[in-house]
């Protein structure tokens, strides 16, 4: 057992947690700042390993249109107004007036943006009004998180890998430490690998939960520990059934966004079919259908609020049927003519072309059109196996990217236990059903900065408390009593069990009865005795899922309309969701551990610009 005192303990080594505990050690030098995480630093987690298209991160910069010193209070409006007015108005200012400072912050460690007479490069991501979003490349979050650790290595801030915070310890509803595992540990030896943490501060910086889905675009790991975690321990969580979905490959997880949809390929199943069509209302002509496959391409995420969720609605559907779906850019779709895409489509499409093969090769095929608009994606992807000029399709699904929702955070990233933050994707409230592309790995960053600087003020007037040993000892029995078990679910299987029920119940056709079985389902897995057959952690791990996998499905039930990627419908078999119910709606869910078990209700958010 180590046991490791410090002024603030960091759970996370993303964009999150890394600027979180350089703003503490740079505020307060002297304060230990003890940071962990359960891969190797800066290879584990969504910001260390994303990549897409073009990564985007959102700043309201000196020259950023509309221009003038308020015009970062549009920013604010477009995550509040966008995301539906369904999470905290302050919070949204908060992020937008601190996003030039973030960018400098980044720009000054040797984050390569791209930029034009010095000055950043900014483009329009789904659902924003202005351009706002900053990017290197398809790395953006790579470079940011490399950026960070380069920092991190040149300040005194003692950095633990390989390590799995599992509980949060409170001592009269105030946060007083937490208990780790070292994950390199075989199974038989983990009670003696335990971590005992005494710190009056914590950050959790977790990410968020992407592997209690099926297809997801999440690396492994993200299984929603600091949700778990923090509900445990008796936070608020908020927003858990805004999560954002989209259509991705299943090989590459790479977004199929963007010149991907906007080369209009055909959207076939494993027998040939074309079956888009089927799914659309019988009063739009195929020529419509095409100009939503178009737009799809600047409407990624599957938001209620843009019809080309029947899109993802008709993949989804065909997916649950067993079949597998693929985008083919060998041939046009069925009776595809270039020139019934709107003319807003055409003019689209012609700013995006950065070759002309003439007009012939383009209404050709959509590799054609491809190459025209972007031969990177192509290259990328055969570098990784499927040569789409040798006819290989680029098989999709619906796949989780991001968690809107998370532990209720306040204007410090604190939650409503003294001394516990939430940054970065864990947290909750700075983001509605909506988040317009590239406010995320803004949020990390501001908020991390905000949260390391309180908790180490915080810890000037903390003091550390004991954990006993009476404590350990029975966080000891509890997992010797879980290694012990033989009898029960194998970890593997209820991991696999977790994802098929999720994926069939809240993924983007959610009906009561599905979402009710779902959680019935759920809370009998819950109970039932796990038998680890991977690794200790594993199975902890799997335990998590559970808990945030009742959360999610408890939100859905609840919320009794559309908004957001949160597609309602009274029958699974209807291909239209119900409608959105403002003001009625506009509303956020907050969860809480309480004595009888998990409490949901509806409450205002804030909606005061600060
Ligand atoms: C493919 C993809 C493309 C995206 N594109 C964009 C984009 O263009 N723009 C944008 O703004 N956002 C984008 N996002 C979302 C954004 O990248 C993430 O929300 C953000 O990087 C999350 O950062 P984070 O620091 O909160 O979490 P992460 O970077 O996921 O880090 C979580 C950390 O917590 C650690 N951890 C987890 N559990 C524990 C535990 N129990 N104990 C110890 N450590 C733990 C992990 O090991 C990891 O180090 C994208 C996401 C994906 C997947």
């Amino acid at each position: 057992m180590r046991k490791i005192q410090c002024n603030v303990l960091i759970v996370g080594g993303g964009g999150a947690g890394l600027r979180a505990a350089i703003a503490a050690k740079e505020k307060r030098p002297e304060a230990k700042v003890v940071l962990v995480t359960k891969g190797k630093l800066g290879e584990s987690g969504v910001t260390a390993t994303a990549c897409s298209d073009r990564m985007a991160f959102h700043a309201t910069l000196e020259h950023t249109e509309p221009g003038g010193k308020d015009a970062w209070m549009l920013h604010a409006r477009d995550i509040y107004e966008i995301g539906g007015e369904v999470s905290d108005a302050n919070l949204a200012s908060i992020l937008a007036r601190n996003a030039a400072d973030a960018f400098h912050y980044l720009d000054k460690l040797g984050v390569p943006f791209v930029k034009k007479d010095g000055k950043a490069v900014q483009f329009i991501t789904d659902g924003s009004d202005y351009a706002r979003a900053c990017f290197t490349g398809p790395y953006t979050a790579v470079h940011i998180e490399q950026a960070l650790v380069r920092k991190i290595r040149e300040l005194d801030i003692m950095v633990i890998e390989h390590c799995m915070i599992t509980r949060l310890l409170t001592k009269k509803g105030e946060l007083i430490g937490a208990f780790g595992l070292d994950m390199q540990f075989e199974t038989q030896e983990s009670v003696n690998s335990i971590y005992v943490f005494e710190t009056p501060n914590v950050i959790l910086a977790t990410g968020g939960a992407g592997e209690i889905f099926r297809h997801n675009v999440y690396p492994e790991g993200m299984t929603g520990d600091g949700y778990a975690v923090a509900y445990e321990a008796g936070a608020e969580l908020v927003n858990m059934e805004f999560i954002q979905l989209g259509l991705a490959s299943t090989k590459t997880k790479l977004n199929c966004s963007g010149s991907m949809m906007r080369a209009v390929p055909r959207i076939v199943n494993d027998s040939g079919e074309e079956f888009l069509a089927k799914y659309f209302p019988k009063e739009y002509s195929l020529a419509d259908v095409y100009n939503f496959v178009f737009q799809k391409g600047a409407s990624w995420p599957v938001t209620y609020e843009h019809t080309t969720h029947i899109i993802d609605i008709a993949i989804y559907k065909e997916t649950q049927k067993g079949r597998r779906v693929y985008l083919d850019y060998s041939k046009n779709p069925d009776n595809f003519d270039f020139e019934k895409l709107s003319e807003k489509n055409k003019q689209m499409y012609k700013n995006e072309m950065s070759v002309d093969l003439g007009y012939k090769l383009r209404i050709k095929s959509p590799l054609n059109r491809l190459k025209e608009i972007n031969q990177p994606s192509i290259d990328w992807l055969k570098a990784r196996g499927i040569d789409l000029e040798q006819g290989d399709m680029v098989e999709v699904a619906v796949c989780g990217q991001h968690f809107q929702g998370g532990i209720r955070i306040g204007e410090q990233g604190n939650t409503c236990i003294p001394g516990l933050y939430a940054i970065g994707e864990c947290a909750g409230g700075q983001h509605g059903a909506n988040r317009p592309g590239g406010n995320a790995l803004l949020d990390g960053q501001v908020f991390g900065k905000i949260a390391g600087e309180a908790a180490v003020i915080r810890a000037l007037g903390t003091n550390i408390v004991e954990i006993t040993s009476q404590e350990i000892n029975k966080y000891k029995s509890e997992l010797l009593e879980l290694i012990s078990n033989k009898n029960g679910i194998h970890a593997s299987e209820l991991k696999k069990q977790i994802q098929e029920i999720m994926t069939d119940s809240a993924s983007i056709v959610r009906t009561e009865n599905k979402l009710l079985e779902a959680l019935t389902t759920i809370r009998e897995l819950k109970v039932q005795k796990i038998v680890v057959d991977k690794d200790i952690c594993h199975a902890l791990e799997t335990k998590m899922m559970l808990i945030v996998s009742e959360m999610v499905l408890n939100a859905c039930i609840t919320r009794k309309e559309s908004r957001g990627p949160h597609l309602f419908f009274e029958r699974y078999e209807d291909n239209i969701p119900v409608g959105r119910r403002d003001p009625e709606w506009q509303h956020y869910l907050v969860i809480k551990k309480e004595k009888d078990g998990m409490m949901i209700c509806k409450k205002k958010p804030v909606n005061r610009f600060v």
